[in-house]
């Protein structure tokens, strides 16, 4: 995989609600393939006992409203099926309530996604279920801003 170009990337600044304390970042490179999404949250709560957090770009472009409802629901301009959403990510791993993820997707791209939003639920996705993988709560947001590539 080539390394990113100059082209515009974009991140999240991730934020728990009011009782938790999740904070960090997702961020988004532009590459040849695709996207690459780099996620690194702290604060994960040990309530999960498997530690698996469901991670999902959502439609709405608000972190705003009781558990961040104005999130809205997956991202999914092709009208597809869960876990086909456009949005659709594979999960966090915490360790002690750390995750760092990288994955790359060709699912959209930066330009689709800025002033949308990221969101972390409170248990695994089953990639499965309709309309959103049964993941449980939304328990941290982030909207998601242009980023310059010198402040990677
Ligand atoms: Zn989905």
């Amino acid at each position: 995989m080539q390394i990113p170009t100059g082209e515009l990337a974009a991140a999240a600044a991730i934020s728990g609600d009011s009782i938790s304390s999740i904070h960090g970042s997702v961020r988004f490179f532009p590459c040849p393939e695709g996207v690459m999404v780099l996620a690194d949250i702290f604060g994960l709560p040990e309530a999960n006992p498997t530690g698996i957090f469901a991670l999902h770009i959502h439609s709405g472009g608000d972190c705003s409203g009781t558990n961040f409802a104005d999130s809205g629901m997956h991202y999914d301009p092709a009208n597809m099926p869960h876990p086909r959403h456009a949005g659709d990510l594979p999960p966090l791993l915490s360790c002690h309530g750390h995750a760092l993820m990288g994955v790359l997707t060709c699912r959209f791209t930066i330009d689709e996604i800025i002033g949308r939003t990221v969101i972390i639920h409170s248990q695994p996705d089953d990639f499965t279920s309709q309309p959103a993988g049964n993941a449980g709560e939304k328990i941290a947001c982030g909207v998601i801003r242009p980023m310059p590539m010198n402040q990677c």
